[in-house]
């Protein structure tokens, strides 16, 4: 695994200096409970090396590891929405980005709305 980002909040909790809800761990992938959640349920999948967004990551990971991550979030939703869920990927400031780790947001437990705000 690269070297955590010391200024990233995902790295600390990564590294276990920050406490956070884990669901899922491997060698690649940490998925957490989002500490604001927007749904019943909210759970963040991330990788574990840092890496700032879905750009940087689909341009230096294998597409096996970026696969990964995806199949794992859709795993994750399909357990926590019984009726289906959204994944979400926030990149830049117009897209709403305020952690500049990657991590896809598994929404589930309410209906989703169209568009998005
Ligand atoms: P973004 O806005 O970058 O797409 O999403 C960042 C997400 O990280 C937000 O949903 C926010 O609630 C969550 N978040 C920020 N800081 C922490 C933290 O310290 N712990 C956890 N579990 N989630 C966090
Ligand atoms: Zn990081």
């Amino acid at each position: 695994m690269a070297e955590g980002d010391p200024n990233c909040i995902f790295c600390k909790i990564i590294a276990g200096e920050i406490p956070a809800r884990e669901l899922f761990r491997d060698d690649d992938i940490l998925a957490i409970e989002d500490v604001n959640p927007q749904a019943p349920s909210h759970v963040l999948v991330m990788p574990q090396a840092h890496v700032a967004n879905m750009s940087t990551f689909s341009d230096t990971a294998s597409a096996e590891k970026v696969a990964r991550l995806l199949s794992k979030a859709a795993e994750i939703g399909r357990q926590r929405g019984a009726k289906g869920f959204r994944l979400v990927i926030n990149e830049g400031s117009d897209g709403g980005q305020t952690v500049e780790h990657l991590h896809v947001h598994v929404l589930a437990g309410r209906h989703m709305r169209w568009p998005p705000g």
